[in-house]
């Protein structure tokens, strides 16, 4: 099964993506993941990309497309995988198509930029795992802490208001096109399913609607 959420930041695509890795055993691939995991590492790729995440700007797509490249042919991605935050850019999508990859499910999480706004603010994530909460949506048991490992959730750099319109315009500009692609792509494509779900309301609710669309 091979999956690629797409949707503005906040829109939910990582806490989703949980429930859809766990349910049909595929891994979660986050390029945004794996890029804070080079800065906090400090690895050469982390030096390159720190300035430009913390503005909200994307990373080029030669770079994307090489960690993408890599990582998919790791043995955990032989029965398939989520992408989640890639493709970002039409250039991206036009890469991996080029990679022979054959998709399964393309789902749109649709969020107003009002509830985006205030969802990236209240946003908390745990750094080891990706693991995501809200103080007030998705609270974890004890404040600040991770429900699995006990350690401290961080607010992370680009979360801020200013950096989220910033991202928020981005998004409208270079990813939001993939969603006609993917939508023409489908309709040519019979093996191949595009979708679109509000992103508003519960997270179960959400998770629900994802489900039904995945069960078709
Ligand atoms: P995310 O966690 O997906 O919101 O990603 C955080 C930041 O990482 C983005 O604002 C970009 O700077 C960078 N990034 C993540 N994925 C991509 C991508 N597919 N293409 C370009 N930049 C990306």
């Amino acid at each position: 099964m091979k999956i690629i959420l797409v949707g503005g930041p906040g829109s939910g695509k990582g806490t989703q993506a949980q429930f859809i890795c766990q349910k049909y055993k595929i891994p979660q691939i986050s390029t945004g993941d794996m890029l804070r995991a080079a800065v906090s590492a400090g690895t050469p790729l982390g030096l390159k990309v720190k300035s430009i995440m913390e503005s909200g700007a994307l990373v080029s797509d030669d770079v994307i497309l090489e960690l993408i490249r890599e990582r998919i042919q790791q043995p955990d991605c032989k029965n398939g995988f989520l992408l989640d935050g890639f493709p970002r850019t039409l250039a991206q999508a036009d890469g991996l198509a080029e990679m022979g990859i054959s998709l399964d499910y393309v789902i749109e999480i649709d969020v107003s930029d009002d509830e985006i706004i205030k969802r990236l603010s209240g946003r908390r994530v745990h750094p080891g795992s990706g693991r995501i909460y809200h103080v007030t949506f998705n609270p974890p048991r004890q404040n600040g802490i991770d429900d699995e490992t006990g350690e401290p959730l961080i607010q992370r750099e680009d979360d801020q208001v200013d950096v989220i319109k910033q991202r928020l315009e981005v998004y409208h500009q270079q990813t939001e096109p993939l969603i006609n692609y993917y939508a023409d792509k489908a309709s040519n494509d019979s093996s191949m399913t595009f979708a679109s779900v509000a992103g508003t309301g519960s997270v179960d609710s959400i998770t629900r609607k994802i489900q039904q669309v995945l069960d078709r």
